[in-house]
């Protein structure tokens, strides 16, 4: 696209030298335009390959961040653990995601007793508090 378009500039820019009324104020106006049109062509070229390469960045980003939620999606019922409520026994799910917090709270879903883990590291440390 771009070869075809340097090729009509120059055939124009051919034109205008060809022209005997070089000097006139419509052939100087002419050759201007024709020069504003030729760096256009350049800056509209450039941006076309900056356009290209940004769209294939992005496609691999996406496809590595599709392989990341394969991946967590595919772990993360072996990454939950079960802690016991130590009220009623219910086993609940921990979510490793909130295991990054400091200190999670979570209800048991069985008697609501509210289950605090204080150390994520830790899921033996449990803790009771009154409802
Ligand atoms: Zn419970």
């Amino acid at each position: 696209m771009y070869d075809r378009l340097r090729r009509e500039i120059s055939y124009v820019e051919g034109l205008l030298e060809g022209s005997t009324t070089g000097n006139n104020p419509d052939a100087k106006a002419l050759i201007r335009l024709i020069g504003v049109v030729d760096e256009l062509v350049e800056a509209t070229q450039k941006l076309d390959t900056r356009q290209a390469e940004l769209e294939e960045y992005a496609e691999a980003i996406d496809e590595d961040l599709n392989d990341l939620e394969l991946l967590f999606y595919d772990d993360e019922d072996d990454d939950n653990y079960l802690i016991t409520c130590p009220e009623c026994g219910e086993d609940v799910a921990v979510d490793l995601d909130d295991l990054e917090d400091d200190e999670i709270d979570l209800l048991c879903p069985n008697c609501h007793t509210t289950l605090t883990i204080e150390d994520a590291s830790d899921a033996e440390e449990i803790e009771k508090l009154e409802v």
